[in-house]
């Protein structure tokens, strides 16, 4: 059985009241530079500054005033006076390999929502195309986050999020059992320093009583018995059994996989640039790969929502991107903290707009530590900063004083896709009707992905008529990770297969075998990091120094290019110049 979020009814009337009172609110606080108004059933910001945590919390002020009021939500029209954002990246060639394709749903975006949407529309006899402007699935947030599947711990009644957060959460081990994808539901533990209050602890524990999130309450004792390397600063904590861990690029993956067995196309390198629409519906869809016709468009574009949302003439809500930095630490690390903990305070600072993260033993022993949270007006800028990784660390340190940044190997940062009112956006178009939206997916949008993939084809089906898919096949083999088999099971497949008996990558125990299969999926792989992400060759300590030119070689000869030919990643990122001798 499914819920949907429960959407309180809109207060009619006196509009010109709160819309009033918001101005002089703005006024007040930001010195008459931003005002708002209504346009059709949504609320414009307008105005503009040089100082872009200005403009985010100019949108605060106004989405928490409209809240209730409007059908749509807060659209930013404000000017950002300051170095303008990057463009938003796109393959840089052009060809007709979709030209007047004609599917029953195109899917725009290739993440974690867009690859489970696409997935889930094959359970019917759909003409399914899912269209990433990356060279793989998973490149952006879904490869860039914290991999928990959380218990939802921060959420809220009220919010769409927590209804997702807690019908994905449930469904993970299913989907990962299917998905054959490595998946831990091994808890979280919450530790609360030794100042604070034991009745604390029980207040808090009432409201995750109130949240339906399964907890328990573990004395000093109890807890240094699991996790004996905790700060000594620490006391108590709360365990909550329904937390997990899932490595979230093989999730997606996995997904996109399992689509195209069913039937489904996942379009690579293929942005969408346009859209011509009549009236209330999407005539046609411009990519640099031809133009396109579909029934129905998914827009699951990530921290490009609202630019798709703006293609379709539906813009009535606005992202503004907040980046996250995350630290992976060796695998030596990993047993000083053999479960995810967080410490409370440090994790749930008011208004910090993030789970607060923590220390992360993800499904590979690896320790993770982060994420911050930081708004900025990019939506591609993965850099990372040296004072988001010390301030990170500085903060998990209170959770175990054995972590030190000497065991970082490497780190990396994501963008999260928020809306001004935090929330998901997932419903049909409200001025275009053939759209559906899948947007605002920031965190919990891992957890919620499985649920928000069910809601959306229900949204879909409403539009088409389809009967159900009867060869649909849920299974997707996984790539065989010969290490972690049997002693006799790995001397089988080593003996049909010798490749299986070639370590090439040291550090994480990977064999020519398993580059070669990544090689040869459903889904194209023709990158080092592309093969990176689908068998953890390159992951360890060494990243990649050692294996990383054996790869590349590999490469080439399976896809019969030059050296010189092979990528890292996408267009533009080969790794050789030339031969020098
Ligand atoms: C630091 C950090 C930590 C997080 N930790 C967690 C966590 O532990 N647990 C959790 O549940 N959630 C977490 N999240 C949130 C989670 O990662 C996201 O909610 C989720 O990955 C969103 O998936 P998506 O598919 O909507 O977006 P994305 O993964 O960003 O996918 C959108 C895709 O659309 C493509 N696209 C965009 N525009 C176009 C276009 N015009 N044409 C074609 N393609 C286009 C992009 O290239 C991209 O691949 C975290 C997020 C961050 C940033």
């Amino acid at each position: 059985m499914w819920r949907a979020a429960r959407r309180p009814p809109l207060q009619v009337g006196g509009s010109m009241d709160w819309i009033a009172r918001t101005n002089q609110q703005l006024g007040e606080r930001f010195g008459g530079r931003f005002t708002v108004r209504t346009e059709r059933e949504h609320l414009v910001l307008e105005g503009e500054s040089g100082d872009w945590q200005e403009i985010v919390n100019a949108g605060f002020l106004a989405a928490k005033a409209a809240k209730h009021k409007i059908a749509g939500c807060l659209v930013n029209d404000t000017k950002f006076t300051g170095k303008p954002p990057a463009p938003m990246r796109v393959p840089g060639f052009e060809d007709q390999a979709l030209e007047g394709a004609r599917p029953d749903v195109l899917v725009v975006g290739g993440g974690v929502v867009g690859c489970a949407i696409a997935r889930e529309l094959t359970r019917w006899k759909l003409d399914v195309l899912l269209a990433e402007k990356e060279c793989d699935v998973a490149l952006q947030t879904s490869s860039r986050n914290d991999g928990m599947v959380h218990p939802g711990l921060d959420l809220s009644k009220g919010k769409q999020k927590y209804w997702y957060n807690r019908r994905g959460n449930a469904a993970y081990d299913r989907v990962c059992d299917e998905l054959q994808v490595p998946f831990a539901r091994e808890g979280q533990y919450l530790c609360f320093p030794k100042k604070v209050p034991t009745a604390l602890l029980y207040i808090t524990k009432l409201y995750w009583n109130y949240l339906g999130v399964p907890n328990k309450v573990l004395g000093k004792k109890a807890l240094f018995r699991i996790l004996p390397n905790l700060h000594p600063d620490l006391g108590c904590g709360l365990y909550f059994p329904t937390a997990g861990c899932v490595c979230p690029y093989n999730l997606t993956i996995a997904y996109a996989e399992n689509a195209i067995q069913n039937g489904a196309m996942v379009s690579l390198d293929t942005a969408v640039l346009g859209m011509e629409a009549e009236g209330d519906q999407i005539k046609a869809v411009r990519t640099n790969r031809g133009t396109i016709y579909p029934k129905v468009v998914v827009n699951a574009a990530g921290v490009f929502a609202e630019d798709i949302a703006k293609m379709a003439g539906d813009r009535f809500f606005s992202i503004h991107p907040r980046r996250g930095t995350n630290s992976i630490l060796d695998k030596k690390a990993g047993p000083i903290v053999r479960y995810n903990a967080s410490t409370l305070l440090t994790g749930h600072a008011k208004g910090a707009h993030t789970k607060g993260g923590g220390v992360i033993q993800t499904v590979h022993h690896n320790l993770l530590l982060g994420p911050d949270a930081v708004e900025t007006p990019e939506k591609e800028s993965f850099a990372t900063a040296r004072e988001s990784i010390s301030t990170v660390f500085d903060k998990q340190r209170k959770t175990s004083d054995k972590l030190h940044q000497g065991q970082i190997i490497t780190y990396f940062a994501g963008v999260r896709a928020a809306t001004f009112e935090e929330d998901f956006v997932i419903r049909r178009g409200l001025y275009t009707k053939n759209i559906v939206h899948a947007a605002g997916i920031q965190s919990p949008g891992l957890t919620a992905a499985p649920a928000i993939a069910e809601d959306i084809a229900k949204l879909v089906l409403e539009q088409i008529e389809a009967v159900p898919n009867g060869d649909f096949d849920p299974i997707r083999p996984a790539i065989v990770h010969a290490a972690e088999l049997p002693e006799a099971e790995r001397d089988a497949l080593i003996a049909s297969n010798p490749d299986y008996g070639v370590i090439l990558c040291r550090c994480e125990q990977v064999s020519r075998g398993e580059i070669l299969a990544a090689l040869r999926r459903p889904l194209p792989c023709d990158s080092v990091d592309g093969v990176k992400r689908r068998v953890r060759v390159g992951m360890g300590r060494c990243q990649g120094g050692f294996c990383g030119p054996l790869v590349a070689q590999i490469i080439a000869k399976e896809l019969g290019i030059p050296l010189e030919q092979v990528r890292k990643s996408g267009a533009g990122s080969e790794i050789l110049l030339g031969a020098t001798k």
